[in-house]
């Protein structure tokens, strides 16, 4: 079992908040693209003829490439990889980009999952984080992607945004619900040192972020989803039953996935890769057939590392720590260890525990980093 994610660096244009690896500009794309075909293939055996079931198109803005252009791309990984039947292919889109007739082609291709950047359903947040998209293109994407034939669709909302208040975040979920979405991935506004709103706002140029509302959209956000059905999966995720994301699910699970395009990560279990975050440096490396230049930089973890990611990414699940499956799989040493640390966060109510899994209630899960840090070698 394992999954590609291909990572495409183009946007339209730049959000203020972003902190992702993309450039806002398409003049690369035709020389990406084949440099990207040219990666899937030299790095083929990372996976090692393990089955794909999930491909994800992330970004960037996937959704700017043309319904061709994707084809392409999935018949180079049907044609090259060991591929389920069905899997489950995931885009990332954002609201400006789709069309009815780009989101049926894209159904016509398999692609079975749409994951759509629309982030707040009202103007003054939307300019805020200089989105492209409106309001009203925010809640017209969800029915169109429907109307051609997506039923498995998720939307990313941002909480805890200085243009908004407590009412207007209900109202945001308000929207949300009434649209029916599967699946909601929802994150506070971090400032991130590269972005350009983290620097308009230590210049004074516009409002400032305040937590303490980031905790008070969270605390109506796990509430709300539950009383409407939701599973709260991940800090992050929420989905109506049988709507996860298989894909990101599997990255918190350790199978093994690997990443295509720069900035993109892989993982096969035992060893961690990652490309360049640069388009113009990341094809240089692919033209370099004869291995004289390394395509990835790769760490392979120590069981120490193994246990502190196993102990992070488990954390900010639903599923928690499993002690038992640390003493089988890592060792008696390690699950003594993580129950020795975790005793007095159990204690001061930090964490919780249910026999053998250690996990973290919805009130406690914005804490997640903090008490992994604690339980880590
Ligand atoms: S937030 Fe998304 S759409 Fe905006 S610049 Fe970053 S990657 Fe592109």
């Amino acid at each position: 079992m394992a999954g590609i994610y291909i990572h495409i660096p183009f946007c339209l244009s730049k959000c203020a908040y972003c902190g992702f690896y993309s450039i806002p500009s398409q003049k690369r794309k035709a020389k990406f693209l084949e440099s990207l075909r040219r990666e899937m293939v030299s790095r083929k055996d990372y996976l090692h003829g393990e089955t794909v079931e999930t491909i994800y198109f992330g970004g960037g803005t996937p959704s700017i490439l043309k319904v061709e252009e994707i084809e392409n791309l999935l018949d180079l990984i049907k044609e090259q990889y060991d591929v389920e039947a069905d899997p489950e292919i995931t885009l990332e889109a954002n609201p400006d980009t789709l069309s009815m007739a780009y989101l049926q082609g894209l159904r016509n291709l398999g692609v079975n999952r749409l994951s759509i950047g629309i982030q707040s359903f009202f103007d003054e947040d939307l300019r805020y984080l200089s989105r492209r998209h409106d309001a009203g293109h925010a809640r017209q994407c969800v029915p169109l992607a429907k109307d051609a034939g997506f039923d498995n669709i998720s939307i990313d909302l941002i909480y805890g945004l200085p243009t908004s208040n407590a009412d207007q975040w209900n109202r945001n979920l308000d929207a949300f619900f009434e649209l029916e979405v599967p699946h909601l991935s929802a994150y506070a506004l971090t400032l991130e040192p590269n972005a350009i709103l983290t620097k308009q706002i230590e210049m004074g140029k516009t409002l400032p972020v305040n937590e303490e509302d980031a905790v008070r959209d969270y605390e109506v956000l796990c509430r709300r989803a539950a009383d409407n059905g939701y599973l709260h999966y991940e800090i992050s995720n929420f989905c109506q039953p049988g709507k996860r994301s298989k894909h990101n699910s599997n990255y918190w699970f350790g199978i093994p996935y690997a990443g295509f395009g720069p900035s993109a990560h892989s993982f096969d279990g035992t060893s961690r890769q990652w490309s360049i975050s640069s388009v113009e440096k990341w094809e240089g490396r692919q033209k370099s057939e004869d291995g004289s230049r390394k395509v990835v930089e790769m760490e392979t973890l120590t069981p120490e590392q193994q246990y502190d990611e196993y102990v992070m990414l488990r954390l900010r699940t639903l599923w928690g720590i499993d002690l038992k499956y640390m003493k089988r799989e890592m060792g008696e040493r390690f699950a003594d260890y993580c129950e020795r640390q975790a005793e007095p966060l159990i204690a001061q109510g930090r964490l919780s525990r249910t026999r053998e899994f250690l996990y973290l209630t919805d009130a406690q899960m914005l804490f997640a980093d903090g008490i992994a840090e604690e339980l880590f070698w």
